[in-house]
């Protein structure tokens, strides 16, 4: 254990939606019984690439003490979960992360992803 910074979820505003499970590259978040969970504190690495997608603002950072993150745990994670991860798609384009390279944006209360091929529009709207 170690004081970190490390995912907090909030079930209440949590929806069940899922949108932030694929875009932890750590694996570290499941849908349990219809609630986002940091399945094992080693697999989070407290970078929040997840929060910027939350639709309800159920995803924030906080340090407390938590298990030291493990990039061992993560390759091995990773070698679990190949083959089962959701592309994203742009939602301007929807070209998948698959074919180009997306970031989570919010407007207007929204979350959203854009590749980098929409973005300089974005910009210059
Ligand atoms: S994106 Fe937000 S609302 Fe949807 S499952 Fe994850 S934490 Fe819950």
């Amino acid at each position: 254990m170690t004081n970190r910074s490390i995912i907090h979820i909030n079930e209440e505003l949590c929806n069940g939606c899922g949108v932030c499970i694929s875009p932890c590259a750590e694996g570290a978040l499941e849908l349990v019984d219809g609630k986002a969970k940091v399945i094992r504190e080693e697999l989070c690495d407290g970078a929040g690439f997840c929060l910027g997608v939350c639709p309800t603002g159920a995803l924030t950072l906080e340090v407390r003490d938590a298990d030291l993150f493990s990039e061992k745990a993560v390759e091995d994670m990773k070698i679990k979960i190949a083959g089962h991860y959701i592309p994203q798609t742009c939602n301007f384009c929807h070209t998948t992360e698959d074919d180009a390279y997306l970031l989570p944006i919010k407007h207007k209360g929204e979350a959203l992803w854009v590749c980098t091929r929409c973005l300089p529009k974005l910009i210059h709207q």
